[in-house]
């Protein structure tokens, strides 16, 4: 089976994962049609499912994360309007400034705080007042879980608040919900309790729950309807798009349930890691499958680490010189777990 081809402990992203059997065969047997036309049934049903579990009205599959923040963020602002986001949040820093260069909207970034989180004074304090020299705050977009955080979880209390206060002030509340699967999991929500005051999000397929392509945007009917057409002016229009589709719909009712064993071989992962002399890593913060830690030795560099262990079969990203992360997904048995350890212990003898 080319699931089990793999010759390295791949790490580097749960995006690495491949389809699996079950989605494979759901993919030989789809029932399709002219999705521009929305006409492909198997896309279709794969919107109303990701509606649902997402407690939205509607929903629009699209090919990537990235076109699915693009696609939100095009359809609730127009150009010259502003949204806030964190400094370190994907949109901001991963997606090629999409919106600013294609939709003209302005971004205002306000600080991270180390749980992912923006604080709420800081919110409050970048929405603009009326005046003729601003731009007017259209959307307040936040991240669940929060990738260069490192995947933490924003908790419902405060998602529910941010969305309070973006309605109080009349705005939008955005969620890139890439992995908000995983937020879900780790807090013991459904994902539809976590987004029940924001007005759309992104839901990655491809990463932890393994669909070989594709995202959701979801949000209210009327949303989703002005997004389909931001899907097609960005060139996102598929015809048969039922054989991704179909992967996707497997993502969502086969490969959900099983995330927490993610979580625990990231913890594992962390746990082994905090032991080894020479690393170091916040345990309290590894609350999902990402596991990001710093290398604290001046003979090596994080690209020099992430050779040597490449070397000894296991691949990670390095994120700066010292910084790295490794990331759990289905792939990632409890055993590979012990064997990455190992060829740690080997690096850094
Ligand atoms: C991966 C990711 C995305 C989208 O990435 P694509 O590679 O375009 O699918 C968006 N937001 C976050 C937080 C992500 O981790």
């Amino acid at each position: 089976m080319p699931d089990s081809t793999n010759a390295f402990i791949d790490l580097r992203s749960d995006t690495v994962t491949k389809p699996t059997a079950a989605m494979r065969a759901a993919m030989a047997q789809a029932q399709v049609g002219d999705d521009v036309y929305g006409e492909d049934p198997t896309v279709n049903r794969l919107e109303a499912l990701a509606a649902r579990m997402l407690g939205m009205e509607a929903a629009l599959f699209v090919p990537s994360g990235t076109m699915a923040n693009l696609v939100s963020v095009l359809t609730h602002c127009g150009r010259g309007d502003e949204m806030i986001l964190g400094g370190d949040a994907h949109i901001f820093y991963y997606e090629l400034g999409g919106s600013a260069a294609l939709g003209g909207v302005h971004h205002y970034a306000v600080p991270n705080q180390p749980d992912g989180t923006l604080e709420l004074a800081a919110i409050e304090s970048a929405i603009r007042g009326d005046d003729d020299h601003f731009p007017i705050t259209r959307l307040i977009a936040l991240e669940n879980t929060h990738n260069r955080c490192g995947g933490r979880v924003l908790p419902v209390e405060y998602m529910d608040a941010v969305g309070d206060l973006a309605h109080e002030r009349g705005l939008r509340l955005h969620v890139d919900g890439a992995r908000i699967w995983n937020a879900a999991a780790a807090l013991g929500v459904t994902p539809a309790r976590l987004l029940q005051n924001a007005d759309s999000v992104t839901a990655c397929l491809s990463k932890g729950l393994a669909a070989p392509v594709g995202s959701v945007v979801a949000g209210k009917q009327d949303f989703i309807r002005r997004a389909r057409r931001m899907r097609k002016v960005v060139g996102g229009g598929m015809r048969q798009a039922g054989v991704i589709a179909a992967a996707g719909i497997v993502s969502l009712t086969e490969m959900v349930d099983r995330l927490v064993d993610d979580h625990a071989n990231a913890r594992r992962l962390a746990q082994g890691l905090a032991a080894l002399d020479g690393i170091e890593v916040d345990l309290d913060g590894v609350e999902t499958n990402l596991v990001y830690f710093n290398l604290v030795r001046p003979d090596l560099s994080a690209a020099q680490l992430a050779a040597a262990l490449a070397d000894q079969g296991v691949l990670l990203s390095p994120i700066d010189s010292q910084r790295l992360r490794a990331v759990t997904h289905y792939q990632i048995s409890a055993d590979d777990i012990e064997r990455t350890l190992a060829a740690f212990a080997r690096v850094l003898d």
